[in-house]
């Protein structure tokens, strides 16, 4: 057995020692279901009246560190359907009744049970066998949410309660500190702090509106991107935000995303429009707008325009989850030839920008689910070779890679970037998917050497994804230490007096004309009050200007993270704030 399946099953066999716990301090209470989740558990319960704080959270993890010392065993059973209908009946269980009434509808005959102690609950299991087999301090109670019966808001809230439990008490240690970290990192308390972006109640939820300072940061998070696709052939267009339902009908967007998608409606038309979620389907507009020839191709498109997204307001979370933003997209059409010098590009780019964003990151080769075939548009035939293409693509280049079912795009199987920041989270950034069917939809035709007339490949890539989402990732990657070429403001000057203002203006005009983005802080404050606003601004360099620096002509300057001020001239700091850029 895998590390990681015997950390699922120790993890959800958890969830029955809380559900045990629970039991035994309110026998009362009534339990839903307790899975295993990503770094441990949860169990959903209706509590009644009982609220569960702190407080109860404690005792119940109190209760649940005392049947672990138990050495529990963990026993299977089996139970004909009707029996376990009658007993959870019996017991006032009604969630575990409708759970299992559900199963006999589809088909069973019998379910199975898990004993843990004195308490035994439903169960598919697999199971540890014993409560030993769980190291000691590797878990915790860590939170307790509102979560309604089966997720639909019309049913009743229950209480759910979170658990983290890992391999080793070390583990769990790592990631409360990695925790604590990202907390204090918050992309969303920090973007406040540095005045990057905004969100107003007037203009909405997932609508964020960026500030001077956020704009620069998202402007030049777009410029490096544009400048690496550019250096590989792909030229920059403009497209509009909303699109007649049509486009959509033809691309498929339209019967396999339309929940997504945002309507628009006009005064003028009955015809049904969409804000745009992709640029894909305006693209195969431009390929079409020209008769091409096999010499022409690949043709190669990039785009910024706003996409929207109708996203659930429960699940908008800063910046990491949004209704409007764009995306560093490009479109690339080409020869089934052409296909892998493309991606090869495509990748190197790719590389180059995790490299500069100091970022690691593996590759997943995201593959359709074979048993989920309506959920793709096209034939099994073409998914198999597409698939085929992408993998000889990888083992050619020698990539490492793991595969991953079901990840793959309506349209075609993607290679996914993904990549590690700074505490070890792991973010799915870039993506290069091959698409042999969007061409086919748009009917789009190239002639061939032959004189006969052939359908292009579609390539859509993005090398970071969304800027205004990687933005809330990197703000949490570099803890808002922007890198002076991502930093809204490089340099800060500060007059140490009302009479050292006028040489700040003086310098700060000589920074902008070297085009480094310079703010003076000429406020009637001490100088240990300015320099620590702007190292709570994090700004790269700080610059203090009083009578030695006028008299010397040379610059005082602090570098973010030292202490200490050191001599420099001006040529030099532009010197090495331009490396940096
Ligand atoms: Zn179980
Ligand atoms: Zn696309």
């Amino acid at each position: 057995m895998s590390n990681e399946k015997k950390l699922e099953i120790i993890r959800h066999s958890l969830s029955h020692i809380l559900a045990t716990a629970v039991i035994e301090l309110y026998p009362e209470a009534k339990l839903a279901i307790g899975p295993a989740i990503d770094n441990g558990f949860y169990y959903d319960i209706d509590f009644g009246e009982q609220k569960i704080g702190d407080a109860e959270l404690k005792a119940l993890e109190k209760k649940m560190e005392h049947l672990l010392k138990q050495n529990i065993k963990f026993e299977r059973s089996e139970m004909p359907i009707d029996e376990a209908i009658a007993k959870e009946k019996l017991a006032g269980q009604i969630y575990k009744q409708e759970l299992i009434e559900d199963l006999k509808k589809s088909g069973e005959t019998s379910v199975s049970y898990y004993a843990s102690g004195k308490f035994t609950d439903l169960c598919k299991g697999p199971h540890i066998e014993n409560t030993n087999e769980i190291a000691k301090g590797s878990w915790k109670l860590n939170k307790v949410a509102g979560a309604y019966w089966r997720g639909d808001e019309k049913n009743k809230m229950l209480t759910r309660i979170y658990g983290l439990a890992f391999s080793t008490k070390e583990e769990l240690d790592n990631y409360l500190t990695m925790l604590a970290e990202a907390e204090k990192r918050d992309h969303r308390k920090l973007g406040k702090e540095l005045g990057l972006f905004i969100f107003s109640d007037l203009v909405g939820p997932g609508l964020p509106i960026y500030t001077e300072k956020g704009a620069i940061v998202r402007r030049e998070i777009i410029n490096y991107s544009n400048t690496l696709q550019r250096s590989i052939g792909y030229q920059e267009v403009h497209t509009p935000n909303i699109t007649k339902a049509d486009l959509f009908k033809v691309s498929g967007h339209y019967e396999k995303y339309k929940e997504d998608m945002l309507r628009v409606v006009s005064n003028y038309t009955d015809e049904e429009y969409f804000l745009k979620p992709m640029n894909c389907p305006q693209h195969t507009q431009i390929y079409a707008s020209q008769t091409r020839s096999y010499r022409d191709l690949p043709i190669r498109i990039s785009d910024f325009a706003n996409l929207y997204r109708d996203e659930k307001p429960g699940e908008l979370s800063g910046l990491t989850r949004l209704r409007c933003f764009c995306q560093d997209d490009g479109h690339c059409f080409c020869r089934e030839d052409q296909i892998k010098e493309e991606f090869v590009a495509v990748l190197g780019i790719i590389k180059q920008a995790m490299k500069t964003y100091e970022m690691s990151y593996n590759v997943r080769l995201s593959l359709w689910d074979e048993n989920k075939k309506e959920k793709y548009l096209g034939d099994a035939a073409t998914w198999e070779k597409s698939q085929k293409i992408l993998e000889e693509i990888l083992i050619e280049n020698n990539i490492s890679y793991y595969k991953a079912e079901g990840e793959a795009a309506i349209y075609g199987p993607k290679m996914d970037l993904i990549s590690k920041d700074s505490l070890g989270r792991e973010w799915q950034i870039s993506t290069i998917q091959l698409d042999f069917i969007m061409p086919q939809r748009f009917g789009l035709t190239f002639i061939d050497s032959d004189g006969k007339e052939k359908t292009p490949v579609m390539i859509h890539r993005a090398i970071v994804g969304s800027p205004e989402r990687f933005m809330g990732i990197l703000i949490e990657h570099y803890a808002g230490n922007f890198p002076a070429w991502l930093a809204p403001v490089q340099v800060k000057i500060l007059a140490v007096g009302e009479g050292h203002i006028e040489y700040c203006e003086e310098l700060a005009k000589k920074f902008k004309s070297e085009e480094v983005r310079v703010e003076i802080d000429a406020n009637n404050e001490t100088v240990g009050n300015k320099t620590r606003k702007a190292v709570n601004e994090k700004i790269p360099y700080i610059l203090v200007v009083g009578d030695n620096e006028i008299a010397s002509g040379k610059l005082a300057v602090r570098e973010r993270g030292s202490r200490e001020a050191k001599e420099m001239e001006f040529a030099d700091l532009v010197k090495i704030i331009k490396k940096t850029i």
